[in-house]
């Protein structure tokens, strides 16, 4: 039997952290991020499951060898069934290009395969006797939503939600405060940056942390990075249920809307377990730099700047380092594995018109800068690489309306999640963002 999975930091101080550790710690103490010691392979036994099985069934095949020493067959197929419960369909726009739609879960992003499975997973194996755990997220938006409906009615568990009042949309923001239950939002009278100073702030609180049993939920936790590997299989085994051979050059392109890179670096695991992949394609808007950085071969972040993509605007992406520590710090073997394109606000909404024009299909704006990202890949691509694209549809449409072209606009569909969401309250404590206010909050 294969050993068991521990995690090392990035950052390479040594040490060496079982799964629970590394999902209750989320960064590991040196600020690294936690990274596997090795990838678990999958059996040929196993890829034959995965021919037409549901995102359960695959949740189940691919994280199983991760996670066997953590948790008891039972426990982690109850887990998996309850969290992974809806599907990601892959749709064909034109002969050699597909939409994989992630978006079917309840807050209408892919957001929702990881929260949801972390959530429980978090339950399971972080809970004390007897005491709450309370999970700390600070967020701009949509994390927030889907770290809230993931956990929403886990028993043993409350989540503090800190937002920034007034700049996140106002669909968003319904999402996490009228919820209720277990599930408790802090409207901060301040910045996303000052949110997450309170959490941080609340960390290194020793006398909060003998009271409470603290962990966060944010988007560096591999926790959430390893639920993600599921729908890389998904859009596998649909294409091959269509007839196409992905085992040799016909391997998929993955084309990964790109903010924090957490999604396109669950992509590079599932590929390291044997998913077929034929290549990545990190899709960016004008937060560029991780484009950049294919380029020149050097890492410069800068300060995000605001897109119609929103989600991807991330000047200073979480999972690079993640990515590094894949290539061992070789530039060349990273752009190896992974292109990088830029697509501006003027093109997206222009992509999302022709699109919609041409094949009737109504995308977001952070599909549609992948959608472009692959056409731009397509024109420029090395030869040996002729596989389909499948440009990953990380939100549906309807939580955009806003930003998305006027005409089209009208024309979405509204998802009944949605839908129910209008009629509800918002109950969220609007608080000061200074630290003994958050703590007195916590405490209460
Ligand atoms: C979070 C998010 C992204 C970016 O994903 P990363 O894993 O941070 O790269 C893209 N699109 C949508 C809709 C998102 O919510």
């Amino acid at each position: 039997m294969a050993s068991s999975v521990s995690y090392v930091s990035t950052s390479g101080s040594g040490g060496s952290f079982s799964f629970a550790r590394a999902l209750q710690l989320g960064l590991s103490p040196d600020g690294g991020l936690f990274f596997p010691d090795h990838i678990p392979q999958l059996p040929k036994s196993d890829s034959e499951k995965l021919k037409g099985a549901s995102s359960a069934e695959t949740g189940k095949v691919l994280l199983w060898p991760w996670l066997k020493d953590n948790l008891s067959r039972e426990d982690f197929d109850a887990i998996i069934s309850d969290a992974l419960n809806f599907d990601a369909p892959l749709k064909q726009l034109g002969e050699d290009t597909f939409i994989l739609e992630l978006f079917h879960g309840p807050t209408l992003a892919f957001k929702d395969f990881a929260a949801r499975t972390m959530g429980r997973l978090m339950a399971a194996m972080l809970r004390r006797k007897g005491e709450m755990l309370h999970v700390l997220t600070a967020t701009s938006g949509d994390t927030g939503a889907a770290v809230a409906d993931g956990f929403y009615g886990v028993e043993g568990i409350t989540v503090w939600v800190l937002y920034p009042s007034g700049k996140v949309s106002p669909l968003q923001e319904k999402q996490f405060t009228t919820l209720g239950g277990n599930i408790r939002a802090l409207e901060v009278d301040g910045t996303f940056d000052d949110c997450q100073r309170l959490v941080k702030q609340a960390f290194v609180d020793d006398e909060l942390r003998a009271e409470r049993n603290l962990t966060s939920a944010n988007s560096i936790n591999i926790g959430r990075l390893l639920p993600q590997m599921v729908y890389y299989s998904l859009a596998v085994s649909q294409l091959r249920e269509k007839g196409f051979d992905v085992d040799g050059a016909q391997a998929p392109v993955f084309v990964v809307p790109s903010g924090n890179f957490g999604n396109i670096t669950a992509g590079l695991f599932a590929s390291r377990m044997g998913i077929p992949a034929g290549h990545f394609v990190a899709a960016c808007n004008q937060n560029q730099t991780f484009y950049d950085y294919i380029q020149s071969k050097k890492y410069k972040p800068r300060p995000s700047v605001r897109t119609m993509s929103n989600a991807m605007d991330v000047g200073d992406p979480s999972n690079f380092a993640r990515i590094e520590y894949l290539y061992e710090r070789d530039p060349e073997l990273v752009s190896r594995s992974i292109s990088a394109f830029r697509t501006d606000d003027t093109v997206t909404a222009e992509t999302i018109r022709s699109v919609y024009k041409k094949h009737g299909y109504i995308m977001d704006p952070h599909t549609a800068v992948g959608f472009d990202a692959w056409k731009q890949f397509k024109s420029t691509r090395k030869t040996s690489l002729t596989g389909p694209g499948v440009v990953l549809a990380t939100a549906h449409p309807a939580k955009f309306g806003d930003v998305m072209p006027e005409e089209i606009a009208g024309a979405i569909e509204q998802p009944e999640a949605l839908r129910r969401l209008s009629g509800r309250e918002k109950k969220a404590d609007f608080i000061a963002p200074e630290y003994p206010v958050f703590r007195a909050a916590l405490l209460k």
